[in-house]
């Protein structure tokens, strides 16, 4: 099997032309995945910090693929963005966390919130809204135990227009949280206009806070600022004990990363469970 995506272009053309066909290659591969049902989630748990639950989960796309195992989505997502695969993907995924939810609430497992990540493309889609509350209706799952990652990029385009989905998107019942908090470019001032509920810290800034004063400033910051608009923040790509405890100490509201656990298999999430912590 080849490797999928490489990260350097090396010196010729001709290396060119084998990155555009290995492109070809993968962008073929993935219009045939769905059908041959080789995508599926992991869940990342989300750690309430004061009480030490948990209380979240966050979907992870995967592909496993006959020859090349699990590829991680650093070397799809971008792909399938471009190509407009991200949509009945993304719609797959929706389906699967939302009914995944369900079952885990049946099982006791409440109340659980399933964050699914929504890329550019398909907040794009005119029927974004009407899906997710057909998924919603045809799994029973609650809309508040749904809750969307958005990244800042999506903001940038049309400010009124993406508001206005937002808002649509709230009346749904559904959370709403700004994913890879800190690493946009776009301006502050969308967090007074936009009905957002969940500031995710980037895991840029968490993997320093140990050592790094200055990354470790702007984490506190992040969080006064969180607080002072009355959102929540979670704090992801946690690795350390020491990081835990440094959230922790400062008023972070809830943890994610792999020091609390990788993202696993629905089977194994389900282990992860304290029995008193099932209803
Ligand atoms: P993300 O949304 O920022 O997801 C968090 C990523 O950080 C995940 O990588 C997760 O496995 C990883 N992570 C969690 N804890 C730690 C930690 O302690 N240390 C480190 N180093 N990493 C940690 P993953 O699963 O490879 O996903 C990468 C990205 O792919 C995601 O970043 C998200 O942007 C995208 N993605 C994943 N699933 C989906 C999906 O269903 N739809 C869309 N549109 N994008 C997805
Ligand atoms: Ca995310
Ligand atoms: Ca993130
Ligand atoms: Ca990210």
């Amino acid at each position: 099997a080849k490797k999928l995506g490489r990260n350097c272009f090396q010196f010729y053309e001709s290396s060119m032309n084998e990155e555009a066909q290995e492109r070809l290659r993968i962008e073929s591969a993935l219009r045939n995945a769905l059908e041959r049902e080789q995508f599926v989630l992991h869940y990342q748990p989300q750690l309430d910090l004061a009480s030490g639950r948990i209380v979240g989960v966050e979907a992870l796309l995967r592909w496993q693929h006959p020859e090349l195992g699990t590829v991680p989505p650093q070397r799809f997502i971008g792909l399938a963005e471009e190509t407009g695969l991200i949509v009945p993907i993304g719609a797959w995924v929706m389906r699967t966390a939302c009914a995944q939810a369900r079952k885990w609430h049946d099982a006791g497992l409440a109340p659980l919130r399933m964050a699914v990540n929504l890329s550019p493309r398909q907040f794009a889609q005119p029927d974004l809204v009407a899906s997710i509350a057909a998924v919603l209706e045809e799994t029973g799952l609650p809309p508040a135990a749904l809750e969307l990652e958005l990244t800042e990029g999506l903001f940038v385009d049309d400010v009124a227009q993406a508001v206005a989905l937002l808002h649509e998107l709230k009346a749904l019942g559904v959370a709403l949280s700004i994913d890879d908090f800190g690493t946009g470019y776009s301006s502050l001032s969308y967090l007074r206009t936009f009905p957002i509920d969940v500031l995710k810290i980037d895991r840029s800034f968490v993997g320093r806070i140990d050592d790094d004063a200055d990354q470790a400033a702007i984490v506190v910051s992040i969080i006064a600022l969180a607080h002072n608009l009355h959102l929540k923040v979670i704090a992801e790509g946690v690795e350390t004990a020491g990081q835990l405890a440094f959230l922790r100490a400062h008023d972070c509201d809830q943890a994610q990363g792999y020091y609390l656990s990788r993202p696993v298999p629905a089977a194994e999430f389900r282990e992860l469970w304290p029995a008193e912590q099932t209803v």
